[in-house]
């Protein structure tokens, strides 16, 4: 099996270097694994009012900004030292912001990517940022009516998938991880089912990913309907456990392979250098 969706203690909110990473993929009998480390991420409040700066903690969500150079000279080096013994792609997980599409476009491009995903951690109201997925700013739940977050969030979605510069849409449905779920579910799924059939004419993929089961939500992102949904407009998948810690590695792998397979997916996605080719489940 492969898992796609790797970080380490270099994006300041995991445990253990990437070698270990390695280590307990082996351990567990993957064939292949990729690095997804996040983007350094100064340019997400590079164009912000400092006063909401401290609204997005950027040094505890990514390595700065001229260390990342040394993150993949460290994965290269782990390709090629464990190559008898396991696959290890490139990749890395990139917050999208409209307003930095070149400068995003251009980062991608400086890089040997095997695979690139677009990510939303943070909406914004007015301009200002609410981090959802920080367990710091969960008061914001309270203070904005949720069909509103869960629209403000979609809409950015449509924005990443628009831009065109990323392989796969990260963790679809982010938005429930702390068990906030939308109210008007006909709407929701109305959105949802917008955004799936942006995601094929882009020809992008989506993600299981399976962290979603490891906190207050208890099940995987994205959840069963958008499967569905997924699979019915033709859409690829891949699989990641989105693990900040060597054992989470494949982390409830052979739940997600069966829940694929009854949805009728037969394959995974796997990527070299951007280009897609099938992983027979
Ligand atoms: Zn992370
Ligand atoms: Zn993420």
């Amino acid at each position: 099996m492969i898992d796609y969706h790797i970080h380490s203690k270099l994006c300041r909110h995991g445990e253990g270097d990437l070698e270990e990473y390695v280590k307990s993929a082996i351990k567990k009998g993957l064939i292949e694994i990729g690095f997804c480390e996040h983007f350094p991420q100064e340019f997400l409040i590079e164009d912000l009012p400092k006063k909401y700066h401290n609204l997005i903690p950027i040094e505890d969500y990514a390595m700065p900004f001229d260390e990342f150079p040394n993150y993949v000279e460290e994965v290269l080096r782990l390709q090629a030292d464990y190559k008898d013994k396991m696959i290890i792609k490139l990749g890395t997980e990139f917050d999208f912001l409209k307003n930095k599409i070149d400068f995003i476009s251009k980062e991608i491009r400086k890089y040997p990517f095997d695979y690139v995903y677009g990510s939303i951690h943070q909406i914004y109201f007015n301009g200002k940022p609410f981090a959802f997925d920080d367990s710091r700013f969960l008061n914001f739940y309270d203070e904005y009516d949720i069909d509103l977050l869960y629209e403000i969030y979609i809409k950015a979605l449509e924005q990443l998938i628009s831009s065109k510069l990323f392989d796969v849409v990260s963790h679809l449905d982010l938005m429930k991880k702390y068990g906030f779920r939308p109210k008007d579910t006909s709407k929701y799924k109305s959105l949802i089912n917008q955004i799936l059939t942006l995601i094929q004419k882009n020809d992008l993929i989506i993600e299981l990913n399976t962290a979603g089961s490891r906190k207050k939500v208890g099940e995987f992102y994205p959840e069963d309907f958008i499967l569905l949904g997924a699979y019915e407009k033709g859409i690829d998948i891949t699989l990641g456990s989105d693990a900040h810690k060597p054992n989470e590695v494949g982390y409830k792998f052979d739940e997600a392979i069966n829940k694929l397979k009854n949805i009728g997916f037969e394959y995974i996605i796997k990527f070299t250098r951007r280009k897609k080719q099938e992983y027979y489940i």
